[in-house]
């Protein structure tokens, strides 16, 4: 029996969970969604919060820069309004055509005998919306978004000190008057020599790449990081995820950034960058003829 333990560890699989972002990741640039979402969100700030057209690049870049969404800076620089709203002006208007059933990459997914979920900065709506485009909504156990990392919802009124944070949510004759002395100068700030970041003011949204953010979801999943492979697009998710242990897939990338274990160009290059996923459901189905999903999740 020992010999026996012994060698079901050894073969015992790297990973128990893939953990996939999904805007550029599981499907490419060239859709022009990123673009498109790009232009809405500026529109945005400018039709519904009013801000003056000519600071928007500024703006966008900055907040996106400090605060990991465009959405989580305008909110920590002190602007209020409503996430749902938001969320469906920005996707609304989405070119979707663009997203095409992808059967190479959904029969890549469902030959990987791991947990799979997504892990998104993006609403639920969306994630949803594009993933049945693509033809994988059910190749994952779950979706992790904004709104399981941001759970407190407008109309969660509560009664202790962060009441009238709800209320000003609600209300949207208040959201969208603002005067100078209630938002932040962040374009100001970063003009002076030498900007200190440590006074920029907090966010109240949590997303990705916030490691408070990463380490929701690890917890929500139950997800042992060092278990975990995670695939991104985006630089700075893959380092955060990197500092808390995860092994990382760069995507759409050819070379290795800091912090990538792996890098591939297209997500649908998967078995040839990193094959070792397969290698271990091979030395599982020796081990374990007839039997591979059940021990596979049994060990995850
Ligand atoms: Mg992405």
């Amino acid at each position: 029996m020992e010999y026996e333990d012994r060698y079901r560890q050894s073969q015992r699989p790297k990973y128990d969970c893939l953990l996939f972002d999904l805007d550029d990741t599981l499907y490419p640039l060239s859709t022009g969604l990123a673009k498109a979402c790009l232009r809405n969100i500026k529109d945005y700030m400018v039709e519904e919060l009013g801000i003056d057209r000519n600071k928007i690049d500024d703006l966008s870049n900055l907040l996106y820069k400090n605060y990991g969404t465009t959405m989580a800076g305008l909110r920590a620089i002190g602007y209020d309004f409503d996430y749902d709203e938001y969320h469906s002006f920005v996707h609304g208007r989405l070119p979707y055509e663009n997203l095409k059933p992808d059967p190479v990459l959904r029969n890549l997914l469902l030959s990987l005998p791991y947990r799979k979920l997504i892990f998104t900065n993006a609403d639920k709506v969306h994630a949803v919306k594009a993933l049945s485009r693509l033809g994988l909504e059910d190749c994952f156990e779950g979706i992790i978004c904004f709104e399981t990392l941001n759970p407190i919802h407008k109309n969660n009124v509560t009664e202790d000190e962060d009441e009238d944070e709800f209320e000003t949510n609600t209300n949207p004759t208040t959201s969208n008057n603002y005067n100078g002395s209630e938002i932040f100068d962040i374009i100001g700030h970063f003009a002076q020599p030498n900007p200190d970041t440590s006074v920029l003011p907090k966010t109240p949204i949590v997303c990705k790449p916030q490691e408070n953010a990463i380490e929701l979801a690890l917890k929500i999943a139950n997800l042992n990081p060092q278990r975990t492979l995670f695939f991104e697009d985006s630089v700075r998710n893959i380092q955060a995820g990197k500092r808390l242990g995860l092994d990382t897939v760069q995507v759409g990338a050819s070379q290795r950034a800091k912090g990538a274990d792996y890098a591939l160009e297209s997500i649908h290059n998967l078995r040839e960058a990193v094959p070792e996923l397969w290698e271990a459901d091979i030395k599982s189905e020796v081990a374990y003829p007839g039997k591979l999903a059940v021990e596979t999740s049994v060990t995850a």
